[in-house]
């Protein structure tokens, strides 16, 4: 069986990212989008939002799970028998962070693929900081943030505000 991980921080999931995992989705048998904690990033919502978060968007694709990770990337996704790690690229400045990635991962075990996967360019802007700064401002994040969510993500902006 061809099993990809898709790795990644999802704080929250996007339209960019759900779009990635459908159309990778339909070129391996499973695809496990894995929740991984960068340390030197600081997240807005815990794994275990983000991870229902994920699971209420991909409960339509029956060959996507969602996990939590944890440790060095490759390692994970070895535990868990993926042969491949996709990411998702969308202009020439992911390029450059994506290649040494990558090279890193492919030091650390060659027997594991990275795969890119190039944005649609409706979605080629979005990432999960830009959609968190104009929710800061009650901005319409319609074009970012999954329906299904909605209410989960807005819920915790207004939360966070209530408590600064
Ligand atoms: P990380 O902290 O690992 O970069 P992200 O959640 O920011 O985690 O991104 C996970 C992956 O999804 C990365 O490969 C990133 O380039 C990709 N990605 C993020 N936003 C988009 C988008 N709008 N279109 C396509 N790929 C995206």
């Amino acid at each position: 069986m061809n099993i990809a991980a898709y790795p990644g921080s999802f704080d929250p999931i996007t339209k960019g990212h759900l779009d990635i995992i459908e159309r990778a989705s339909k070129i391996v048998d499973e695809l496990v989008v894995v929740i991984m904690e960068n340390p030197v990033k600081k997240y807005m919502f815990t794994e275990q939002e983000r991870l229902a978060m994920i699971q209420q968007c991909v409960k339509q694709y029956p060959n996507v799970k969602v996990v939590i990770g944890s440790g060095l990337t490759v390692d994970f996704a070895q535990s868990i028998g993926a042969k491949v790690l996709i990411r998702g690229i969308r202009a020439v400045s992911d390029y450059e962070y994506e290649l040494q990635q990558a090279s890193a991962n492919q030091t650390l075990n060659p027997s594991i693929e990275t795969l890119f996967m190039v944005s649609r360019p409706e979605y080629s802007f979005l990432s999960s900081s830009i959609a968190k700064q104009i929710a800061m401002y009650d901005g319409n994040v319609d074009a970012c943030i999954p329906e299904v969510i909605s209410d989960l993500f807005w819920n915790k902006v207004k939360q966070l505000r209530k408590d600064n």
